[in-house]
């Protein structure tokens, strides 16, 4: 459903990204684990049209996405945090994309009804960003991103500016949303017992490429690489 052929990312002289191949079923949750600097990110930045590839090609739904924009791409993304708009309530923020989508009033109103209600937050409507904690304005991100029905959702270490208890039940709420909805994910993280306890598959990233795809159970009781094996501590 989505599919990375051959990508490659150069900046400058630096390749940070190394003939990387994947495809993702729909429906599947899928994560990029790896360190800092393993090139993570700018993948998923390929994939949402913030960066073009310096070679390789983005499909999504059998449609190749090289040459469209970020918006032109049916794409919803969540990243670190504070990314919500401080100045609009919780409804407004979800309301956003469908504004600038053009949609009916009447329909805006219902649409972000159901999201608040698929986040808990239905009794927060009126709130402004700054009067919410940092988890509730994680579960906004996400509604604001899944409301005009995304095909495929980007999740940039949403949790990682989080305390260690939220972090747990967030994920688990994203994680049964994502089922609920069926919608094609993929999450970056650098976390490997996040990896491990939220995906269907796991990417492990190193120096810019695949070191191993596998289902969490592949990864963690048949690393392919020595990499894998002491970024996942099965190697002491
Ligand atoms: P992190 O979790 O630290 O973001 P990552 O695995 O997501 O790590 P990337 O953000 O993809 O890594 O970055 C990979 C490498 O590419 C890094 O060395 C980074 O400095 C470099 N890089 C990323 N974006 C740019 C850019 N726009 N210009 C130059 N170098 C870049």
């Amino acid at each position: 459903f989505l599919v990375l052929q051959n990508i490659k990312k150069s900046f400058g002289q630096t390749q940070v990204v190394k003939d990387f191949n994947m495809s993702i079923d729909k429906g599947e949750f899928v994560s990029f684990l790896g360190p800092s600097g393993c090139g993570k990110t700018t993948v998923l930045r390929m994939i949402a049209g913030f960066e073009s590839p310096s070679d390789g090609t983005v499909t999504i739904n059998g449609k190749n996405q090289n040459s469209l924009k970020t918006s032109q791409r049916n794409i919803g993304m969540v990243f670190q945090a504070y990314a919500l708009f401080p100045n609009m309530n919780v409804f407004d923020n979800v309301a956003f994309g469908l504004k600038v989508a053009g949609m009916a009033k009447p329909d805006i109103e219902s649409r972000v009804k159901d999201m608040l209600k698929l986040i808990h937050l239905e009794h927060l409507a009126d709130r402004y960003p700054y009067q919410m904690s940092g988890g509730q304005q994680q579960r906004v991100a996400l509604a604001r991103a899944l409301a005009p029905k995304p095909q495929v959702l980007l999740l940039d270490e949403p949790l990682s500016a989080l305390d260690a208890k939220i972090r747990v039940s967030l994920r688990e709420e994203i994680r049964q949303i994502q089922r609920q909805l069926g919608i094609t994910t993929v999450f970056v993280t650098h976390d490997q017992e996040e990896a491990l306890s939220i995906s269907d598959r796991i990417v492990v990233m190193n120096a810019g490429r695949a070191d191993q795809i596998g289902t969490p159970s592949d990864i963690y009781n048949r690393p392919a690489t020595r990499f894998v094996a002491s970024f996942v501590g099965t190697l002491n």
